[in-house]
Formats: C-alpha cells, structure tokens, sequence
C-alpha cells in the first residue's frame, strides 16, 4: 500500500489540475482558493463520480465563497476566547486544542475556514508547550479536544509526544481527538498509530463523514483499526445543503456508521462562518429531518442536532418539540404522530 505521506502530497492543489480530471471551466477558482486553499488527496479525489455530487461539493472550490455577505470570519469568537494562542477555553471543564493547521482534505464548509491551510494559524512546538502548561496549570480543565486542523496528519512521533506530556497531567481525565482522516485519508490509520494511541486510554475519537459515499472499504478499515484499539468511536456531521439534507441520506449515512461502531454524536447545524452560507440550510429542515430520524430507526443512530451559538455561546441542541400541553397530565405526540399521555406524580423541582 502506498504510504499516507506519499498520497497527501500527490494532493490536487491547483484550479488547473482540476480542469485536467474534469474538463470543465477552473479558471474562476484561482481567486476563490488565494483566499481559501484547496486541497484534495487523491483518494478522496476518487471518491468523486460526478461533477456536483455531494464528495464534489464538499471538496471543489466555488466563486459563491466569495460572494458572501452574510457570515462572518470567526463566528464562535474562538480567538477571543483562547488564552494562549490556539486553545479555546469556552466551557468550564473542557478545552479545544489546535495542534496543527492541516488537514488531508480542505472542507469548503470548515469553521475554521478563516484559517486553516494558511499561514493565518501559526502553530509551533512553543504554542503547542503553552497549551499543555496551560491545561496542567487549570485543574478544572477535565478534558482536552485536540483539534486543528487534523491531529492525525501529525507524525507518529509528534503525537505520541503531545499525548504523553498531555496524559502526564493528574488532573486531566480524557483526551478526545477530533479528526477527519478516517473519512478522508483512512491509510492515516495504521497499526503503528493506534499502537500510540492506546497507550493514553480513556481517549476517544471523534471522526467526521457527511455522505454515505464516504463509507468505504477503506473507511471501514480504518474505523475498525481504532475500535480495536478500544477507542470510542462517535461522528460529528455537518448538515450541509444539498449533500445530505434529505432522510434517506442521513438514515443511510447513521446506520453505515454505527456498522463501522461509530456512533453518530452530533449532527451540526452549519456555522456563520464567511464563505460557507451556500451550504446553510434552514434550522427547521434540520428539526424536520431530526423528527424523521427518531424512533424511525436504532436510538444509538440518532445523533443530537446541535446548533453552535454565535460569538461563543456553545452548542444548543435542537430538538422537535413532541410536548403538546403540560399539567396534571403530560400530553405530547409520539415518533408516529399518535398522541399519547401520561399522568404526573407531585410537583416539579
Ligand atoms: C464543541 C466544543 C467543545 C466540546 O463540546 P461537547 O459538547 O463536549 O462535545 C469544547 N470546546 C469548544 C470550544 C467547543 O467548540
Ligand atoms: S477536516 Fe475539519 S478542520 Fe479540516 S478542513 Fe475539514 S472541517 Fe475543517
């Protein structure tokens, strides 16, 4: 097999090399990706079987992304609330950790679109170092998410040096890895890595696929690596307009996943993030497709629909609304439409 290193730098990078594959009209990219990046690895290339299909709308640059008016750079307010550059402390217990810039694969709909695969986020073996100090001087940091970018493009020897100075922390309980690779560069995934990552149990992986087209041999495989290794496998899913805002291809999608032992964990309603509104779909779509899902197929494939505020509010989860009327009785709807009761006990606390 060709190793992952090999295939990330026969990347499709430029307007013309996709005007090669496609023979279609590139020229009106090349200012869309001076600002936003491209990069597409071949196997994810593949994955492509036709101009505008949902791997297509995920990974090609669109003039769109420069003609939003709407959205705005860091939506979250992740900078302001970083106190040291590249860790964002939002909740209490917890912290984001952006350990590099890169990714296998440059999303047209990323958050961090502002930033990652530029020179724009600057991270360095000392903003790395200030972030561990910071988590071991903050005993009520519980958590780490390390993020970025994707860790997981990181070398074997960088990670294992991240997660022993992390895991060296008394106070620090699970490291959470947040990485698309196993969708979108699954060689990434060798025995080698999920032998440095089982040495720092609890740590657990949140992955990231949008389309059951992602769900491959390759896929697969890589999944099974990381669950074997006895890491927790759960999804975060964008709901992106026109890729996967229909039922069948969520259900198709949540189901393929929890074959592969990822349990769909959040479905995200799309971010303010500038260069991304073609992709925002409408938030009762969402609840719609959410009322669809429940009871319509295995509870451990619905994952919560979860809006992230704007300027740093955190994620409020969305949820249809079955209640109908509270009192001596609650009435409410079931998955079916059928109304249901049920009598109450007491009061409320
Ligand atoms: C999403 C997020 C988290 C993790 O939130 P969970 O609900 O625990 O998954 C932590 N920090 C920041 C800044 C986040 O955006
Ligand atoms: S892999 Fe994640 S961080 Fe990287 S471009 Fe895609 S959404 Fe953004």
């Amino acid at each position: 097999m060709t190793h992952w290193k090999k295939i990330l730098q026969e990347s499709v990078t430029t307007p013309e090399e996709l005007a090669r594959r496609f023979n279609v009209d590139c020229s009106a990219l090349e200012e869309v990706i001076a600002t936003f990046p491209i990069r597409i690895n071949p196997y994810y290339f593949d994955l492509i079987k036709k101009v505008n299909d949902p791997i297509w709308k995920q990974a090609i640059p669109d003039p769109k992304e420069l003609r939003d008016s709407v959205c705005m750079a860091d939506p979250l307010a992740e900078e302001d609330l970083s106190p040291v550059p590249n860790l964002v402390h939002k909740y209490p217990d917890r912290v984001l950790f952006l350990v590099t810039n890169e990714c296998a694969m440059y999303c047209r709909f990323c958050t961090r679109k502002r930033k990652v695969g530029t020179a724009r986020m600057r991270i360095t073996e000392d903003t790395i170092q200030a972030g561990i100090d910071y988590i071991r001087n903050n005993e009520k940091v519980r958590e780490v998410l390390i993020s970025g970018g994707d860790p997981l493009l990181l070398s074997d020897d960088k990670l294992d040096s991240i997660l022993s100075r992390l895991r060296s922390i008394p106070t620090l309980e699970i490291i959470r890895i947040g990485t698309r690779i196993p969708c979108t560069l699954p060689m990434r995934v060798t025995k080698e890595l999920t032998a440095i990552l089982k040495k720092y149990h609890p740590l657990y992986i949140n992955t990231h696929f949008n389309h059951p087209n992602e769900l491959t041999p390759e896929a697969t495989k890589a999944c099974t690596l990381l669950a074997d290794a006895g890491i927790p496998l759960g999804c975060q899913t964008v709901l992106l307009k026109g890729i996967n805002d229909d039922p069948e291809t969520l259900s198709t999608l949540f189901r393929g996943l929890l074959r592969l032992r990822v349990k769909p964990y959040y479905l995200f309603q799309a971010d303010l993030t500038k260069g991304t509104n073609h992709f925002r779909t409408h938030t009762t779509t969402g609840i719609t497709l959410m009322r669809k899902l429940i009871g319509n197929i295995s509870g451990m494939a619905v994952p919560t629909y979860a809006l992230d505020a704007p300027e740093g509010g955190g994620k409020i989860p969305l949820t249809p609304d079955y209640i109908i009327e509270k009192g001596a009785d609650l009435h409410f709807h079931n998955y079916l439409g059928k109304l249901c009761t049920y009598p109450e006990n007491g009061d409320p606390f």
